[in-house]
């Protein structure tokens, strides 16, 4: 099948939003309200790539590479390979290595009696464990997982 990797531009401020679709006529006319691009205004759809693919996880795998290389408003990446899962797993059993001493563990406890959740990779608090595990598919996560 075919599937197709297009960028929005904002008309005002000329932020750029990366997504895929295997219908590009039809992702035009829908609207953005709920992507991280909801913001802009009378946006321009340029189409980056047109790929022969075998599925869809091919297709999300492209995107990602889009999202991680440019700059731009995407949040979230468009999938998580089972590597990349295994990794924040790993790092995950890491980061939980380290504070069983020292200062650490000392915030870490201060964080879990103030009944709020930490990422201490990005020094992310948040105050559901829902937020938590939304943070945890972000970019700004993600980036420092594979740096
Ligand atoms: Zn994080």
């Amino acid at each position: 099948m075919i599937g197709y990797i297009y960028k929005l531009v904002c008309k005002k401020t000329g932020l750029c939003y990366y997504g895929s679709t295997l219908d590009i006529d039809n992702r035009q006319s829908k609207g953005w309200y709920r992507t991280s691009c909801q913001d802009f205004i009378n946006p321009t759809l340029y189409l980056m790539e047109t790929l022969e693919i075998d599925d869809l996880k091919e297709l999300k795998l492209k995107e990602n590479d889009y999202i991680l290389n440019n700059i731009c408003v995407n949040v979230n990446l468009a999938i998580q390979t089972e590597e990349q899962t295994k990794n924040n797993l790993e790092i995950w059993k890491n980061n939980n290595r380290d504070s069983i001493n020292g200062h650490k563990k000392k915030y870490i406890n201060k964080v879990l009696e103030t009944k709020k959740f930490y990422c201490d990779r990005c020094d992310y608090i948040s105050t559901s464990n829902y937020k938590l595990n939304r943070h945890y598919n972000t970019k700004k996560h993600l980036t420092k997982v594979f740096l």
